[in-house]
């Protein structure tokens, strides 16, 4: 069969992006790296901002005040308004579609307080709602018969004469073969980029930019890449989330005094900066949630105690945690319209890896799964909308000239460990290009980057094989993350001024 709108990625974005295509009656087919469950929107944890009340007075209004508050005035106003409004339909949706939320004693869906927000609003399935959503789309795609492919790894994206998008070179890492695979639309859902901070970071492995890497070498323009979101409270050595909903329970930040520093529910990049401070000084940071008791953490922060005593050898309900403020969020992005449509013709873009202008320098607290299922929608649509009127034909692509490619890549030399560099970029971002950014440090991570580049050929694979073989698939990841790496700290170097999560100190 014949498909029409290619998807790329399975987590939120792209399930939700392919229900909604499928539903305007187009052949969807979804293609992604992991297995679509294990995508990182199943690590979400705090919940999904929507006006709706349950706990407390709120509006629509408040919910647009407080997300454009938090941007910095790098928000586009109307894309915010068209979010917050649509935020009630789509927790409505995912209600009616089975996820679980956790519910008021009057059988309301629950709401909890994030950072930055005016009233109890995100909507949560006890500290797992990410998870929920993930696997309730993923049914639901199913029931739906959406082709998804895993083991599947986007390359490039093929592009026709004109310059418009027809499809993608994907390697499939089951056999090791290149495949082409023909659509009329194209969408990105791949996720962010947090992964350039390596262990410095609360994201999946599979985080590393590669949707953005792809489409900035096809002619897709990138906005806003310097606005990288450091989270509060990882904990202090697996850099593992502990969410913001322990703090929106009522949790204590507090140093090695014991006292606190912070209020604990301003925006992120605050937090965040307030615990750097504190460590500069020499005092190791805590979370405190004793006080809210064990029957209520395990009612409402099962996951949180679960993964502090197994990563960080703590019993929330007793001990302090540990933490430290890690990278979690990329606000940059593939840079699309409201329709989702990207500067090139045939490419649409959502999710983490798209910046649809929502989260400007300082994203919201549980405002990205609102924005994944409200833009994953509109993006389904649209892309779906494309393919009436569009007359590409497979013909018009000459496939031949990527036939050599992964040869040649496997006659790099090896003589550089690319896994070293990799870990060596994620200290030095986080050092340099992190929560505060001098503009030295800054230059010192170009130079470091444009070396890395031109060692390339350096690198390459020490296997060989075909089957399964993620050495290379590694590989391409971290040639992707380089370039990365690049828009990052030339977007970082152009913006003079401190913004949100962008904060620059003088010399
Ligand atoms: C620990 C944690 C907790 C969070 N908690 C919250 C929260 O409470 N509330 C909130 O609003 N947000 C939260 N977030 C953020 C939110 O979860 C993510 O921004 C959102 O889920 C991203 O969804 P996505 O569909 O865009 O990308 P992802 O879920 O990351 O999916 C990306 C998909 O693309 C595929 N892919 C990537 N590269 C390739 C390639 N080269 N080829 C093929 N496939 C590829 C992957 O396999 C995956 O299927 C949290 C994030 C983390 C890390």
């Amino acid at each position: 069969m014949k498909t029409d709108v290619l998807i790329i990625g399975a987590g939120g974005a792209g399930l939700t992006a392919a229900l909604a295509a499928k539903e305007a009656g187009v052949n969807v087919r979804v293609l992604t790296k992991e297995y679509p469950t294990r995508s990182q929107t199943c690590m979400a944890q705090g919940g999904m901002n929507a006006a709706l009340g349950n706990v407390s007075d709120d509006s629509i209004e408040a919910h647009i005040q407080n997300t454009l508050k938090s941007a910095h005035g790098e928000a586009n106003e109307e894309a915010v308004r068209y979010m917050c409004s649509e935020a009630p339909n789509a927790v409505k949706w995912l209600d009616s579609i089975g996820v679980c939320f956790s519910r008021t004693q009057d059988g309301k869906i629950a709401q909890r307080t994030l950072g930055g927000a005016s009233a109890p609003r995100a909507c949560y399935a006890q500290d797992y709602t990410g998870l929920k959503i993930l696997h309730t789309l993923y049914d639901k795609c199913l029931s739906k018969e959406v082709e998804i492919l895993s083991d599947r790894y986007l390359v490039d994206l093929l592009k026709k004469e004109d310059g418009s998008i027809c499809g993608a070179l994907i390697l499939n890492i089951r056999t090791g073969e290149l495949e082409h695979h023909f659509a009329k639309s194209v969408i990105l859902a791949s996720g962010g980029y947090s992964r350039i901070y390596d262990k410095q970071s609360t994201n999946s492995t599979a985080s590393t930019g590669d949707g953005i890497a792809v489409a900035l070498r096809a002619g897709a323009k990138l906005l806003g890449m310097e606005f990288v979101q450091f989270h509060p409270t990882g904990l202090k050595n697996s850099s593992i989330l502990v969410s913001e909903s322990a703090r929106g329970e009522g949790g204590y930040l507090v140093n090695s005094k014991g006292e606190r520093f912070t209020n604990e529910l301003a925006p992120r990049d605050e937090v965040s900066r307030a615990i750097n401070e504190q460590m500069l000084k020499g005092e190791e940071i805590f979370l405190d949630i004793r006080h809210l008791g064990e029957t209520f953490i395990d009612e409402n922060l099962p996951q949180e105690r679960k993964l502090a005593k197994l990563y960080e050898n703590v019993d929330p309900a007793f001990d302090l945690i540990p933490i430290k403020a890690v990278a979690h969020y990329t606000m940059g992005g593939i840079e699309v319209d409201n329709k989702s449509q990207t500067s090139v013709s045939g490419l649409f873009a959502c999710g983490e890896c798209a910046n649809h202008k929502v989260h400007g320098a300082n994203r919201l607290g549980g405002n990205s799964l609102l924005e994944i299922i409200v833009f994953g929608r509109e993006a389904g649509k649209a892309a779906a909308n494309f393919t009436f009127c569009d007359d590409k034909s497979k013909s018009e692509f000459d496939c031949r000239k990527e036939d050599n490619f992964l040869d040649m890549l496997k006659e790099c030399k090896n003589e550089i460990d690319f896994y070293s560099k990799r870990s060596e970029v994620g200290e030095l971002f986080y050092k340099n290009v992190g929560i505060i950014r001098t503009p030295s440090q800054m230059k010192e991570a170009k130079d470091v980057i444009s070396k890395l580049k031109e060692e390339l050929p350096l690198m390459g694979v020490r296997d060989t094989s075909k089957v399964y073989n993620t050495n290379l698939v590694e590989f391409l990841e971290f040639r992707n993350m380089l370039d990365i790496c690049e828009v990052v700290v030339d977007s970082a170097l152009e913006r003079k001024e401190s913004c949100g999560a962008h904060y620059v100190q003088a010399e």
